[in-house]
């Protein structure tokens, strides 16, 4: 598997995309800022948030319990599975049982995390992605490459190619307004033939049992409606003590994913409806695990709204499949080493550690420092290159004497200003491969400091 800095230089390929995607995502960024501004006490807003979860975190087993009784007593099925294997074979089951063969599904990153699709498929099931993002990363036979944007790799033209394809749209140049109206037709189909539906989960409230889904589409509700199975697939993370703290969230989500003030559909959903049948699916995966790292447990905070993959210099030039993992950008770079340290341990060197992932978190994760934090235990756990190794060696010793660094600059500034460039940006320069660097000054900052303080 290519790291993430060999997975990102196949994306810079492409430098019109590139560019692109860098300015389509910080347009989300700034209407993230907008909306966030009209809300006053928002600072306020993001520390209650982060309050309740590290409350339902240290009480995490008790909450869990609590919403398994009250959605036992509503009428739900309730099921635990400890990691995807078992997650996919309850799901199994639960279909096989109900005689169910085309299934819908709205947009759940835990099922993607579960793979469950391609597990269906092998077992004769058609899961069909209703969300239209995920749909055309389903037809392209992709991955999602966003939380929230899953097909924001793509643009409107690769869409109308794809549509052309699967679906024997016409040629339209890219048209949303068609496209859209496509897929709709397309996706009506497959709501009316379903034998079930498949939904994440965003919020479970301990105290009712009942859970939300938030969708722009209404999709999840179109699945959940039509078919007479409903099987809801959440992480033990999305539980909230109270419906009062639902207010607290809503606000947040929406607004940090898009910059809407909210979800055009949050979906409250209790117990099944006459005739039908309702299940849901709590999973583990790893997560108890991180819960038991407290450098690392208020990832499990995240409420999947996607600002900090908006945000981060890294993600918007590198793209998402670039991280190789279901959850990508700085949040996904914190968990995924959670889940096989080796695996991932490129993850946390992606960034910047500029820290704007940190102060657009609306549940206040510590993103950058976590992502310090695993650069650490990674360099001790996971080994690394022999030039990496020395390197930082290196670097180590000159930034140690004051004497070895002046020495050292000395050389460098010379170096950069007579040595051709051929030699300056040979192999070992992984920095100058992508970028010219600028003309050695004369003096260091120090020697100029200097001077200017005698001169006056
Ligand atoms: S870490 Fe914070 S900003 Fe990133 S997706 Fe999760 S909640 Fe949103």
């Amino acid at each position: 598997m290519m790291n993430h800095s060999e997975a990102a230089t196949k994306f810079n390929l492409d430098e019109q995309k590139v560019n692109w995607h860098d300015k389509a995502l910080w347009f989300v960024r700034h209407k993230r800022d907008t909306a966030a501004h009209k809300v006053k006490g928002w600072e306020e807003l993001r520390s209650l948030a982060s309050q309740i979860k590290a409350n339902v975190l240290s009480d995490l087993d008790d909450y869990l319990i609590r919403f398994e009784k009250r959605a036992l007593y509503n009428g739900v099925q309730v099921h635990w599975a400890v990691d995807a294997e078992e997650h996919n074979e309850i799901v199994l089951d639960i279909l096989k049982e109900n005689k169910a063969k085309k299934v819908v599904k709205s947009k759940s990153m835990l099922t993607e995390e579960c793979h469950l699709n391609p597990y269906l498929l092998a077992h004769g099931i058609e899961t069909v992605d209703t969300d239209l993002g995920e749909r055309i990363v389903q037809l392209a036979e992709e991955a999602p490459s966003h939380i929230v944007l899953p097909a924001i790799h793509k643009k409107k033209e690769e869409v109308d190619l794809l549509f052309q394809e699967h679906l024997g749209t016409k040629p339209c140049n890219g048209n949303p307004e068609y496209l859209t109206e496509e897929a709709r037709k397309h996706l009506r189909k497959k709501f009316l033939q379903a034998d079930a539906a498949i939904t994440g989960v965003n919020f479970a409230v301990a105290e009712t049992g009942d859970f939300v889904v938030c969708t722009n589409e209404g999709n999840a509700d179109m699945g959940a409606h039509l078919a007479p199975v409903h099987i809801a697939c959440m992480g033990i993370e999305k539980i909230i003590p109270k419906q009062e703290h639902l207010g607290v969230f809503l606000r947040l989500l929406a607004r940090s994913a898009t910059g809407q003030p909210i979800t055009t559909y949050s979906s409250h959903f209790r117990k099944p409806r006459k005739g039908t049948k309702m299940h849901i699916v709590i999973v583990d995966n790893g997560r108890s695990e991180q819960l038991g790292r407290p450098d690392f447990r208020a990832s499990l905070h995240c409420i999947r709204c996607g600002a900090c993959m908006n945000t981060c210099p890294v993600y918007r030039k590198s793209g998402g499949h670039s991280y190789n993992s279901t959850i990508p950008g700085p949040i996904g770079s914190i968990l995924s080493p959670g889940i096989d340290i080796k695996e991932h341990s490129s993850l946390p060197f992606a960034s910047t550690l500029c820290g704007s992932c940190t102060s657009v978190c609306p549940v206040k994760i510590d993103i950058h420092d976590q992502l310090y934090k695993w650069r650490q235990i990674i360099s001790k756990e996971v080994p690394q290159s022999f030039v990496k190794k020395t390197t930082m060696k290196l670097m180590g010793t000159i930034f140690s004497s004051p004497m070895r660094f002046e020495t050292v600059g000395k050389i460098a500034r010379w170096s950069l200003r007579n040595l051709p460039k051929a030699v300056i940006n040979a192999k070992p320069n992984v920095w100058g491969r992508n970028r010219d660097l600028p003309e050695g000054p004369k003096q260091s900052f120090e020697e100029w400091y200097k001077t200017r303080h005698k001169n006056e």
